[in-house]
């Protein structure tokens, strides 16, 4: 649960002189006496909790010394009496490292000072085909660590700072010189109390409890480029989880699902799809429409167009991604064989096969001689 601040419990400043905060004190004990309050049952209870709070702070506040030990450690140190009970402790980091599998403690600051960097993050986006193609701006609902806006990524209550760490005096690290057979030998780990960082916070931010990030579900606008395939990630430098107290963040990496097209597919940077034309149309030439990304566009099937017979359509393809240009769309003709003749029909095509002397199964073992019998 959040700690309460007991300066915003009474309404006073962090200035306030003992006359203010008594003076505030009074005014919110006269307005929350349970004597005095009348309400619901559940009014009631909410206004003594805060009447129990308000008395809280001001036994704290009113008292010099617990009002600069609250200053400087907040009510954990307060109440404790002990310093750095409240340092970076707590839930949020195991939360931390079940996220992102490493704390500042981690192997990979050893030896390091500063603040450590933040985790990398991943996060899946699926897309449609030609959002992949043509690029897109997506929103992508991430679960990541953002910097703490109370105490802006310091982890330091505000109005407080951190200071030199006293166990590696700002080294970040602890130096270890042993003499052994071979000589001396210096060992030197990661400071303990800092986590590398060399400083330590006296009195902690209470909204992230020293760490000076918090998890947020976070919105990012995410610009898919053109030219993205099934399958590809995007790593989007800085996006990840904030750094602990005011560390460099980590990155993004976005794994990309695109979803199949009905009717075009990629090969490379090249689009293909198939172009059913009739027999007439193969033989005699046609000038037919074909889906592309682009909208819907004419071309030319010529005459006598075999099946399989393919036509490029320039630059209606995927863009590529790091130089201008795009690939092509590719249209690979299939002639259909018709299956539902009418009589009619089924008459001209006999009498075609005569003029060009060609062989043909007689009517009778015909499929569509029966259904012409059916109409006698
Ligand atoms: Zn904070």
């Amino acid at each position: 649960m959040a700690e309460e601040d007991y300066y915003a419990l009474l309404g006073v400043g962090r200035n306030a002189t003992e006359d203010e905060i008594k003076r505030a004190y009074r005014k919110l004990a006269r307005e929350l006496h349970p004597d005095r309050h009348a309400g619901t049952p559940a009014e009631a209870g909410a206004n003594e909790e805060r009447f129990k709070l308000v008395n809280r702070a001001y036994e704290t506040l009113k008292d010099p010394e617990r009002r600069r030990q609250y200053d400087m450690f907040g009510a954990e140190g307060e109440r404790a009496a002990d310093p750095f009970g409240g340092f970076a402790g707590g839930g949020l980091g195991d939360i931390f490292d079940a996220f992102f599998g490493g704390g500042p403690f981690s192997p990979r600051n050893s030896g390091r000072s500063g603040p450590p960097r933040g985790e990398n993050v991943e996060a899946g986006l699926e897309i449609e085909f030609a959002e992949a193609v043509l690029g897109t701006q997506r929103e992508v609902p991430v679960r990541t660590a953002t910097t703490c806006e109370t105490c802006s990524g310091t982890g330091a209550r505000p109005g407080t700072i951190s200071v030199t760490c006293s166990t590696c005096n700002g080294l970040g690290e602890l130096r270890r010189v042993r003499q052994s057979l071979l000589g001396q030998m210096v060992t030197s780990t990661p400071c303990p109390r800092c986590g590398g960082t060399g400083e330590e916070i006296p009195s902690p931010c209470s909204d992230c409890r020293g760490q000076g990030r918090r998890m947020e579900e976070q919105s990012y606008t995410v610009d898919v480029p053109a030219g993205v395939d099934d399958g590809s990630t995007l790593r989007l430098t800085g996006w990840g989880a904030a750094g602990a107290r005011g560390g460099p963040p980590g990155d993004l990496y976005l794994h990309l699902r695109v979803r199949p097209h009905a009717t075009l597919h990629r090969d490379g940077f090249d689009l293909r799809t198939a172009l059913r034309v009739s027999m007439a149309q193969a033989a005699l030439g046609a000038q037919l429409k074909v889906e592309t990304l682009d909208g819907p566009e004419e071309l030319t099937v010529p005459p006598g167009c075999p099946t399989g017979h393919e036509i490029r359509l320039r630059a209606r393809g995927v863009p590529h991604l790091q130089r201008r240009g795009r690939g092509d769309l590719i249209v690979t003709v299939v002639v259909e064989t018709p299956t539902d003749l009418t009589p009619a029909q089924e008459e001209l095509l006999r009498r075609f096969a005569v003029e060009r002397g060609e062989d043909v199964a007689p009517p009778e073992a015909g499929l569509f001689s029966r259904i012409r019998s059916a109409f006698k």
